[in-house]
């Protein structure tokens, strides 16, 4: 045996014991004589000494360890003179009798220790030794735990893990695929799974009426500061539902996930908004309703003064900041520079301020009288000593810079607590997108996203202003401003599907390439279904009180979509380059 006890096990009551403990050296130092070394596993850390009247061989051995050697030591627990309330082994230690060295290690490029040295670049390099540093083995356990509590719900309701393949042909999730080359058919690829949506779907065609799997997903996009290339989905779907079902599923899953794994009491049932609510008061389809500040439309109030900025416009909005009355020149100009950045696009920045005394100041003072402004101000909710914020433009555009703004405020004014969990559900999406650059429709979702049932005729309408009002049976999850989940109610008649396609302007011959697969399937008894798929990164990293999603996962690729441990992705050789029957454009 390697081993009696992990180094995160023994206790007072241990004490006296002959153990045999086995783990990385995280560091050793002399203390009077003595030696102390910190051994680490997995489950924590334990101290061991060396006494001072120890064999020379043995203090010798103690002498020569360097940071991460693996050994193995025999000794005695014994109580601690000075104890470590901070540490879960804190009150003994380990009097050591036999050290084996089992490997060495060389120095390790930064500390592994709860917060390390290293910056993020070589902490990639050597993940694995990144790995073994407590925040992220404590972020792996969580996701672990996550995994097993969604299983475990879905097992018990009945869910089928039925695992799609991966080497596939494209899925319409409207990212880029990956793409694999095919040897054995040459000039043919495989695309890379962007979601197993028509999988599930057949799925549910061959009777499995409840699938779940948490796979992975793979998108060519060009990578925003938090995505991954790969990632992981818990992907659902079930026969025989309409919404209400779905929702009520799902949103059972991630009240056991919020009670199990964090201990947090959410509302049942989950708030739902409509995505015009969503949009209107929040400027966001995945609002953050932690707090307010809400979006407040003031275009009838704005227009009409004299201010060409606001009268040439289709839409004026407002938010207020709390307290924010007695913010300096200053600030607001650094506030305009920043909502002028190219990210967000706004063309300018207008304020008034509620000042404590009962005064208005405004940048628009010489257009509005004080009572015109304290009209505006009463229509966005503010109050002595709020500031008031508006911008003008198209009205989607602006809310949705309205909506940006609002969260960089909250976040200045520390409002984002991720302590704190607000989930809702967001409802009653359009079913389509209109491109203005193409001219043409997207599906807002996904091409197999039903009509809601009453808005059938309105889909059958050749008029562009009808097709922009249908609404779909579709579903957003979203948890403090991230939008953690989605899904829909599921066209399953072929001639609807078929329509979708040509609302979406894929004629009959590209529909039936890409997807008759589907559509042909559909004629054969498809039921009615629905599903939905959660971001399981994002999930855990949230759960964890974390922004980013890459110290979640084991091996995560960086911004470039490069796994630079391996140092992948990487040229191949002209073997298999011609084996594979490609040639390339680029210098090697
Ligand atoms: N396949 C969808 C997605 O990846 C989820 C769903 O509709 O079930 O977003």
């Amino acid at each position: 045996m390697y081993r009696t006890h992990t180094c995160g096990e023994l206790r007072i009551s241990d004490v006296s014991k002959s153990v045999t403990l086995a783990g990385w050296v995280q560091r050793a130092r002399k203390l009077g004589g003595m030696t102390f070394i910190d051994l680490r596993d997995r489950y924590g850390i334990t101290q061991l000494v060396v006494g001072a009247d120890a064999p020379e061989a043995l203090v010798e051995s103690a002498n020569s360890l360097g940071r991460e050697f693996v050994i193995q030591v025999k000794g005695t627990v014994v109580e601690r003179q000075s104890k470590n309330p901070k540490m879960d082994t804190g009150d003994v230690e380990i009097a050591v009798s036999d050290i084996n060295i089992l490997n060495k290690s060389l120095t390790p490029p930064f500390t592994i220790e709860e917060q390390s040295d290293g910056g993020e670049d070589i902490r990639a390099k050597y993940r694995y030794l990144d790995l073994r540093r407590a925040p992220l083995k404590r972020a792996l356990e969580l996701r672990h735990r996550i995994a097993h509590e969604c299983r475990n719900y879905l097992d018990a309701h009945g869910f089928l893990e039925i695992e799609t393949p991966y080497l596939i042909k494209s899925t319409p999730e409207g990212a880029r695929d990956f793409v694999v080359p095919s040897r054995m058919n040459p000039g043919e690829f495989y695309a890379l799974p962007q979601s197993p949506q028509t999988f599930k779907q057949l799925l549910m065609v061959a009777g499995y009426d409840r699938y779940m799997q948490i796979v992975r997903c793979f998108r060519d996009e060009d990578l925003r500061a938090d995505r991954q290339p790969e990632f992981t989905q818990i992907d659902c779907e079930m026969s025989f539902v309409e919404q209400d079902d779905v929702l009520a599923m799902f949103e059972g899953m991630m009240r056991s996930l919020f009670k199990n794994v964090l201990g947090v009491d959410v509302p049942n049932p989950l708030p739902r908004m409509s995505w015009y609510d969503a949009m209107d008061n929040y400027g966001s389809d995945k609002p953050d309703v932690r707090f307010g500040m809400l979006i407040h439309e003031i275009t009838a109030d704005a227009q009409g003064h004299g201010f060409g900025v606001f009268d040439s416009v289709p839409y004026v909005g407002a938010i207020a900041v709390e307290g924010a009355a007695g913010w300096s020149r200053k600030e607001l100009d650094e506030l305009t520079e920043w909502v002028k950045r190219p990210q967000i696009g706004a063309k300018g920045l207008v304020y008034i301020k509620l000042n404590e005394d009962g005064t208005v100041k405004s940048s628009i003072d010489k257009f509005f009288s004080p009572e015109e402004l304290q009209a505006i101000a009463a229509k966005v909710e503010a109050k002595k000593g709020d500031l008031v914020l508006v911008l003008c433009g198209p009205k989607r555009k602006t809310q949705t810079q309205l909506g940006v703004l609002r969260l960089e405020l909250a976040g200045r004014a520390g409002l984002r607590d991720p302590k704190v969990f607000a989930p809702l559900w967001i409802v009653d999406f359009p079913l389509l997108e209109w491109s203005e650059e193409d001219g043409r429709f997207y599906a807002m979702h996904h091409p197999f996203t039903a009509p809601k049932p009453e808005h059938l005729d309105l889909f059958y309408s050749d008029r562009k202003e009808d097709l922009e009002r249908v609404c779909a049976n579709a579903y957003d999850f979203v948890l403090n401003g991230n939008e953690l989940g989605g899904g829909s109610i599921r066209i399953h008649n072929a001639d609807v599907q078929e329509r979708m396609f040509q609302v979406l302007g894929i004629g009959k011959e590209e529909a039936e390439y890409k997807f008759g697969f589907i559509i042909n399937a559909f004629k054969f008894g498809a039921p009615p279904h629905g599903g939905l798929a959660f971001g399981f990164d994002r999930l855990c990293a949230l759960f964890g009180g974390q922004e980013t999603i890459r110290d979640y996962i084991a091996f995560p690729k960086n911004n470039q979509g490069r796994d630079v441990m391996i140092d992948s992705p990487s040229r191949i050789d002209q073997v298999q380059m011609d084996e594979l029957c490609l040639a390339s454009t680029v210098k090697q």
